[in-house]
């Protein structure tokens, strides 16, 4: 219950407080939760990095961060200054413990003043290799004993295979409980994506058909038009299947895919999804010729601008062998999704920047009209469109105006824009709260990273014990690369799109 937090004081500590993320999303959302009334009286942010900075440096630093990426734009200079007091830079090192005893002082005095309990969140913000550096240094100072008030949060990746994501799991939860441990997936904040849940559940005329029975096949595609920008480094060692199959596409898979979770708690709720991950059928070798489709983007022009190829951009290698695009095809293996292709694919530098989640229904048994009038037939889809638009479309048929039968799909639609006149809440804001009021539903249990690693690993060493010889194969601003179209076709379907005229942002 998101209402509690009012009298829960906080502090919440940023390792990489100095950095893009802290900057970009983690300062903002908190700043907007402050607008809207959701922060504790009493709290502290602590941001700590090695800068040479003050308290003041570092708050006139996070304004223009908060200028640029607030959504509601630039700051009120009286709310600003009024949210900006409870802002504080610490400079020191992750390396030290000094920088801990540090931080367990600060902490005990907000303890005095505030009294009562207080919520302590270290939030790692940071490089993944200093995960465990944080975590011993945090658990050898004790500053996170009070299991029921303190957590840790980690942003993805949450490790790079199977077996470091085993290890970083032994290792946190050797000193926390899995209670205390919030594994990021941001993707899971987003309204629309928690939309899935309400729009399967709240729902009594869904249920009946969403399964084998109705369920043709379904189509989770998250695009992007961005190349990896200034992210080279990072991107290179990983690739398109860690960096979004892996947690966010296999994230929108199990929402779509699971079962109804008895009550909405965060065990429960994630439980149903680890049933799905558990009943996905495994990859074998001789399954991945038909089943992935890797590529990598060449050169090319994106809205009238040159774009370099992946292997051109800062950070690459030149030579490199990373996927910057992935299609799978996966099967449930359960009852309600026997049989019912899921195909799942992400790429960047594609023709639209666009995630939808398409659920492509089973034709009527028989058609009844005559056969002129079902030119433009179409099998009813459900699409649910995460961003940019923010809608539902159920395509349905219906008899076009005129003396003549003539059929042809028209869209009933549910989009955001129109319907609310609220703002979207970021889903960092979603995330944050949920962190500060200790509803872990949003979050990725242990478990369930390791098992969305499992699933993937033969894919990922298939990639990358093989060198592909015709990477660059697609072009910046297509959809990718031709076998992605023939991994699909081969089953009698293709890739959907939301027309352009159609998305509204
Ligand atoms: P970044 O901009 O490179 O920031 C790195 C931060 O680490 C800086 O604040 C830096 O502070 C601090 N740091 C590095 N070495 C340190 C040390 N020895 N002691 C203390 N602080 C140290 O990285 P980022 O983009 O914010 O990403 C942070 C994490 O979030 C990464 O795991 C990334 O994968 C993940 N992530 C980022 C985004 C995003 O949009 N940026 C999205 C999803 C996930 P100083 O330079 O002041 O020391």
């Amino acid at each position: 219950m998101k209402f509690t937090l009012k009298d829960k004081p906080t502090v919440f500590i940023i390792f990489g407080g100095t950095g893009d993320l802290a900057w970009r999303k983690l300062v903002p959302a908190l700043y907007n939760l402050y607008i809207d009334k959701w922060m504790p009286k009493e709290f502290a942010v602590i941001g700590n990095g090695r800068s040479k900075l003050s308290d003041d440096d570092f708050r006139e630093t996070l304004k223009e961060g908060v200028d640029q990426f607030s959504r509601r734009g630039k700051v009120d200079n009286e709310v600003w200054n009024n949210f900006s007091k409870h802002l504080y830079f610490q400079s020191a090192d992750i390396k030290n413990v000094s920088t801990y005893k540090d931080l367990g002082k600060r902490i005990r005095a907000f303890k005095k003043e505030w009294k009562g309990d207080v919520n302590v969140i270290f939030y790692l913000a940071v490089a993944p290799r200093f995960f465990t550096t944080i975590a011993e240094n945090i658990a050898a100072q004790k500053l996170a004993t009070d299991v029921a008030h303190s957590r840790i949060v980690i942003e993805k990746p949450f490790g790079h295979d199977l077996e470091s994501a085993r290890e970083l799991n032994k290792l946190l939860c050797g000193m926390f409980d899995e209670s205390q441990i919030y594994r990021i997936d941001h993707y899971l904040g987003k309204e629309t994506v928690q939309n899935i849940m309400t729009f399967r559940f709240a729902n009594a005329i869904m249920e009946p058909v969403w399964n084998r029975n109705y369920i043709d096949h379904v189509q989770i595609s998250v695009s992007e038009q961005l190349g990896v920008g200034g992210r080279g480094g990072y991107y290179d060692e990983a690739g398109a299947l860690r960096d979004m199959v892996q947690n966010h596409l296999l994230q929108l898979l199990c929402l779509v895919a699971m079962e109804p979770p008895v009550t909405f708690d965060a065990d429960e709720v994630r439980n149903r999804k680890v049933d799905v991950l558990h009943a996905m059928r495994r990859f074998h070798a001789e399954d991945l010729s038909h089943m992935v489709v890797r590529g990598q983007y060449g050169p090319g022009w994106i809205e009238g601008d040159e774009v370099p190829g992946y292997r051109q951009e800062d950070g690459v290698n030149p030579e490199s062998n990373t996927e910057t695009f992935a299609a799978l095809k996966f099967f449930i293996d359960n009852w309600r999704w026997q049989g019912v292709p899921f195909y799942v694919r992400t790429g960047k530098r594609m023709h639209q920047s666009a995630s939808l989640v398409t659920i492509q229904f089973k034709d009527v048994p028989h058609y009844v009209f005559p056969n002129a009038s079902n030119e433009n037939w179409q099998q009813n889809r459900l699409v649910m469109s995460i961003q940019p638009e923010m809608s539902i479309r159920l395509q349905v048929q219906a008899k076009r105006p005129g003396l003549d039968m003539t059929i042809n799909p028209v869209d009933m639609v549910f989009d955001y824009k129109g319907t609310y006149d609220t703002d979207t809440p970021e889903a960092y804001e979603t995330l944050l709260l949920d962190t500060m009021v200790g509803d872990q539903t949003l979050f990725m249990r242990g478990d369930q990273v390791e098992a969305a690693w499992e699933l993937l690993m033969p894919v990922l060493n298939a990639w990358e014990s093989k060198q592909s010889l015709n990477f660059p194969n697609y072009s910046a601003d297509s959809w990718g690369p031709e076998i992605a179209e023939a991994l699909i076709a081969r089953d009698g379907f293709h890739w959907f799109t939301l027309p352009v005229d159609k998305i509204k942002k």
